[in-house]
């Protein structure tokens, strides 16, 4: 979807990940959060993503994914934001069923070096255990298990729902069904950008 409207895509769950994965301080903050299902602190979280989104190649605008996650994330991204001169068009809330939800978060795959994710049985690679981007190799991610699951759906309700009503506020929220084919839900979800 970024890349069909020449945007960067910046995922803050992908940013966590690669942060582990190199070794980095910012990563054993996050570490054990992320494993139990919960939210990373917000004075870990919110200078992590507001750095990145400031950098020179962001300069044209940004896909943010899994960002802002609370109220307290979406007041100061508003803030920033605001003091560049710059605002949120638009945000999307997938709405998927929770069955539906639990089916592609146990199933999923993602690729160790690029993050490109993959279904078991909806979306698998052509290759068993790598990806067919970069060839880099599939691992199942240690809160894709039941109970780190469970907790996220929780976290999502209490933490993040709450935003639907804010940016409705706003005026900014558009729905998207996020039911189907990954086709069918792009297509759904670049109309909704461009509209
Ligand atoms: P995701 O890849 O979006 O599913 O995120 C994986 C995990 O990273 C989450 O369960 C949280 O532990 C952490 N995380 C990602 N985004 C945020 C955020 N905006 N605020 C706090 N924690 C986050």
């Amino acid at each position: 979807m970024a890349k069909e409207l020449n945007l960067v895509h910046i995922a803050a769950g992908d940013l966590f990940r690669q942060a582990i994965e190199q070794g980095a301080e910012l990563g054993m903050q996050a570490k054990s959060y992320m494993e139990k299902g919960l939210l990373v602190p917000d004075e870990i979280t919110i200078g992590m993503v507001l750095e990145r989104v400031s950098a020179p190649d962001c300069e044209s605008g940004v896909v943010l994914d899994g960002f802002p996650r609370n109220l307290k994330q979406a007041e100061a991204l508003d803030k920033a934001l605001g003091e560049q001169d710059k605002a949120i068009d638009k945000v999307i809330y997938i709405k998927v069923a929770e069955e539906e939800l639990l089916k592609r978060l146990s199933g999923r795959w993602i690729c160790r070096n690029c993050q490109a994710p993959y279904h078991i049985t909806d979306n698998p690679p052509k290759v068993q255990g790598k990806c067919d981007r970069c060839g880099g190799e599939l691992y199942q991610r240690p809160d894709d298990i039941p109970e780190a699951i469970k907790q996220r759906l929780q976290v999502y309700f209490t933490e993040t729902a709450p935003l639907i009503d804010y940016y409705t506020r706003e005026g900014k929220l558009a729905e998207v069904d996020g039911e189907g084919a990954v086709g069918n839900v792009s297509e759904r979800l670049t109309t909704a950008l461009r509209r």
